[in-house]
């Protein structure tokens, strides 16, 4: 599975054998600087264009795209090479855009909330997969600056660390944008944590906690049966100390079940000793969970008392949840076939 950003420079070349070699530099300005698909790029000689719509065809075709928030939201459905369905979000901001991606087709770790999680695993992403959906954004969100990328679409990165690594050095020497500005998001694989902190560019590491004990947090996140809270937190303080970068913790806040302020208490005394940032969300309704989003006063009290006990907390305005694209709801609902396991609704696992 490859696409025309899975190509290095010298693969170009030698799909373009016979051309002039000034045709190498003008293909390759066309798809990492202008973001054109090769039957747009008009200066090349037909028969050229040609040649590259039969070889080098893109990884993503459109399969729909919605918008929110009064167009401040876009949201694409893309179908893959193989059939395989992905989503992508771009969220605009005055003056600049952040694109959410994914980094798997489906996620393999099943957290119980989570709509991707629910829909199960199809496959990894290619490096060329991940930065397509950077460069189509991109496009969309001009004449604004796309600045930000996160990785929080679809999948667990750091479960398809290789090819999410490579994603990030094109993006950062390729598409120029800054470390300081890519954004890994994790459930916890905590080997990939260590991978990430020996890496020389400094990403900025997103943790999902969602629960600051064992017992709650195995019940939200099966992989922490695997790689318990002392053990992911250790592995935190030993990133943080590699990259000083800010360490943030993201925390969906679900009614009676991580919101009241004992909870705010344990996640306080993990996250002040590392000087996390917490980002609050009201848990976005998904098909397969039962337990509802903490309501809106009940989301900034749980924000006040981590104030008061010392913590840094803002709360994630939810963007397109109408169009399913806000965190945790990509499902790639209207895959043929295998799509996410709509039927089984469950309550909050015991
Ligand atoms: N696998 C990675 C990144 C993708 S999920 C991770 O889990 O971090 C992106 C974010 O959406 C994570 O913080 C995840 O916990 C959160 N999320 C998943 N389901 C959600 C839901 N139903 N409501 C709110 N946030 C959710
Ligand atoms: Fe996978 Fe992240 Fe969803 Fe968990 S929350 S199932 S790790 S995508």
């Amino acid at each position: 599975m490859s696409g025309p950003y899975d190509l290095r420079r010298d693969q170009l070349a030698a799909l373009l054998a016979g051309e002039p070699s000034y045709r190498v530099d003008q293909v390759w300005e066309g798809l990492w600087e202008q973001g054109r698909r090769p039957a747009e790029m008009t200066s090349l000689p037909r028969a050229v264009r040609a040649r590259l719509e039969e070889g080098l065809p893109p990884a993503l075709q459109r399969v729909s795209q919605s918008r929110a928030d009064r167009g401040a939201t876009v949201k694409w459905l893309w179908a893959l090479a193989d059939g395989a369905r992905i989503e992508t979000v771009l969220m605009r901001y005055p003056g600049r855009a952040t694109v959410c991606v994914s980094s798997q087709a489906g996620c393999a770790l099943g957290c119980t909330f989570c709509a991707t999680g629910q829909g199960g695993f199809s496959r990894h992403l290619t490096a060329g997969e991940i930065v397509e959906q950077v460069v189509a954004a991109r496009r969309e969100a001009a004449p604004a600056r796309l600045s930000n990328v996160v990785f929080m679409g679809m999948g667990e990165p750091l479960a398809n660390y290789d090819r999410v690594w490579a994603a990030i050095v094109s993006l950062h020497d390729r598409l120029g944008l800054s470390a300081r500005h890519l954004t890994v998001s994790t459930v916890g694989v905590v080997p990939g944590i260590r991978r990430l902190a020996a890496e020389e560019l400094p990403v900025n590491l997103a943790v999902s906690l969602h629960a600051a004990n064992d017992a709650l947090r195995d019940r939200l996140v099966p992989l922490n049966r695997r790689y318990p809270l002392s053990l992911l937190v250790e592995t935190c303080r030993q990133y943080l100390a590699a990259k000083g970068r800010r360490l943030s913790f993201e925390w969906a806040l679900i009614s009676g079940v991580n919101d009241r302020p004992g909870d705010a208490a344990e996640l306080s005394d993990i996250a002040r000793p590392l000087g996390a940032h917490v980002n609050l969300i009201p848990l976005n309704p998904t098909p397969g969970f039962l337990a509802r989003g903490t309501p809106p006063a009940g989301v900034r009290a749980f924000r006040d008392r981590l104030l008061e006990l010392g913590v840094n907390a803002t709360v994630r305005r939810n963007r397109g949840t109408d169009i399913d694209a806000a965190c945790g709801q990509l499902a790639a609902r209207h895959a043929a076939g295998g799509g996410p396991h709509a039927a089984t609704r469950r309550s909050m696992p015991n």
